[in-house]
């Protein structure tokens, strides 16, 4: 017994449980719950923390940051899922890593970034830990994008812009998705679609991010 077999609240049967809630809420995608089933939350967050990681709520990580609703989480990785398994995904919030660990079970590539060097460094130990080799993360201000990288199937941002950061649009696949929260306070979620005819966007209904922010911190 170790601390990523575990017992008791941080169990797989623990685990299992969530995944059955999200199963009975609404979430159908078979991948998305496979994946969840897997991934250890309760590695991602404090230690103190550990034995709330499989309530479906959202949860302090350190530097004022949160991991995400587990049903958010699933909801958003429903989503892009809905026309084919995406190639290559990039993150902008990489926080936990518990989205991005989500995501590489799933999809060939994850890219993410993160403006917190500190929380990029936690991120990767913990994918380094579980063995996630398909996560590439690097500290910087997502808003440039990971441009030696693109073009991406879909642009996840898991932190919330006032406005559409459509300087991202070049770094889209055709037939691209951006899914991303925008506004203040409750923000609207939008899944924006890159056509041949231009973008169409979609508004997938409220939530609440944390800001996303300019600039790195080192
Ligand atoms: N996806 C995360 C939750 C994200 S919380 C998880 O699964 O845990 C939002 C994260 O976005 C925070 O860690 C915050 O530091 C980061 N962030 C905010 N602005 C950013 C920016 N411009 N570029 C990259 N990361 C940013």
């Amino acid at each position: 017994m170790n601390a990523l077999t575990g017992i008791g609240m941080t169990s797989q049967r623990t685990r299992d449980r969530m995944v059955r809630r999200l199963a009975e809420k609404d979430i159908r995608d078979p991948r998305v719950l496979r994946a969840m089933a897997e991934v250890p939350r309760h590695l991602f967050v404090d230690e103190a923390l550990a034995q709330r990681a499989y309530e479906d709520t959202a949860l302090p990580i350190s530097h004022g940051q949160t991991i995400s609703q587990p049903w958010i989480v699933a909801k958003m990785t429903e989503t892009i899922l809905q026309h084919g398994v995406p190639q290559k995904v990039l993150e902008l919030g990489t926080g936990s890593g518990y989205q991005a660990a989500v995501l590489s079970r799933i999809v060939p590539e994850v890219f993410s970034i993160e403006r917190i060097e500190d929380l990029t460094r936690q991120a990767r130990k913990r994918f380094r830990q579980l063995g996630y080799r398909n996560i590439r993360t690097k500290t910087d201000d997502g808003y440039k994008g990971w441009p030696s990288e693109a073009p991406f199937d879909v642009i996840f941002i898991t932190a919330a812009p006032k406005e559409i950061p459509t300087q991202l649009f070049d770094q889209l696949a055709e037939g691209g998705q951006m899914i991303v929260p925008v506004g203040e306070g409750p923000q609207d979620l939008l899944r924006l679609t890159k056509t041949p005819e231009g973008i169409t966007t979609e508004n997938l209904g409220p939530v609440l991010f944390v800001p996303l922010l300019e600039g790195v911190v080192r």
